[in-house]
C-alpha cells in the first residue's frame, strides 16, 4: 500500500514538470510531515536565473543548482528534513563586482515543526536543532533559495581586483565561520 503512494506521488510529480515549462514553481512538498514520516527523497535542480532573491549578489545568473531533501524520522520521533544542496553560483566581489566563483556545499538538517506553534525557551537554545515552522506545504525552491542565502559570505572580495588568480582568493571570507559567530551571539 506503502508503494503504491509512493509511486503515484513519483508520477504525478512527473507529469507536473512536464507540462509545466517553469516547474519551478510547482516543485513542492504537499505535506512535509508526512513526507519525513514516510521517509521520502526528493531530488532536482533549479536554474538559478528563476532563484530571483540571490540575483543581487551574484555576477551571473547562469548556471543551476542541484537539491536533495530526505525526509527520516529522529530519536524522539521528530520529523526531519536532510537538506544538501551543490552547484557553483558567481558571486559579485563587492569592490569590483567582478564574479568571484563560489562553491556551494550546503547540508541542514532541518526539523519540521507546524507553522504558529510555540517553541519552548529549551528547544529555541538549543544549538543542535534547526526548525522550520510549515503550515504543511513546502516550498522546495523558496527552502533552497533561504538555505543558499546563509551559505554564502557576507562580503565576498578578491584578495587581489584584476590580478591573475584573484578568482581564487574569495575563500578569504569564510562563510562557516560568518555563521558560527551569527549563532554565537546572545540575543
Ligand atoms: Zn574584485
Amino acid at each position: 500500500m506503502k508503494q503504491h503512494f509512493v509511486l503515484t506521488w513519483k508520477a504525478k510529480n512527473n507529469i507536473i514538470s512536464r507540462l509545466s515549462r517553469n516547474s519551478y514553481r510547482l516543485k513542492r512538498i504537499n505535506d512535509a510531515f508526512a513526507f519525513a514520516r514516510d521517509s521520502r527523497v526528493l531530488e532536482g535542480t533549479l536554474a538559478i536565473a528563476e532563484l530571483e532573491r540571490l540575483h543581487d549578489l551574484l555576477a551571473d545568473v547562469t548556471g543551476e543548482v542541484s537539491w536533495r531533501i530526505e525526509g527520516f524520522k529522529g530519536k524522539r520521533g521528530e520529523p526531519l528534513l536532510q537538506l544538501t544542496v551543490g552547484g557553483t553560483v558567481l558571486l559579485a566581489c563587492q569592490r569590483c563586482l567582478e564574479a568571484i566563483s563560489f562553491d556551494l556545499d550546503v547540508d541542514s538538517l532541518l526539523e519540521v515543526v507546524p507553522a504558529g506553534v510555540e517553541l519552548s525557551q529549551d528547544e529555541l537554545e538549543d544549538d543542535t536543532r534547526d526548525f522550520l515552522p510549515v503550515e504543511r506545504e513546502l516550498d522546495v525552491a523558496e527552502l533552497v533559495e533561504d538555505e543558499i542565502l546563509l551559505a554564502l559570505p557576507v562580503a565576498p572580495r578578491h584578495e587581489r581586483c584584476g590580478l591573475p588568480g584573484a578568482a581564487d582568493a574569495g575563500e578569504r571570507v569564510n562563510p562557516f565561520a560568518t555563521l558560527a559567530n551569527l549563532k554565537g551571539k546572545p540575543n
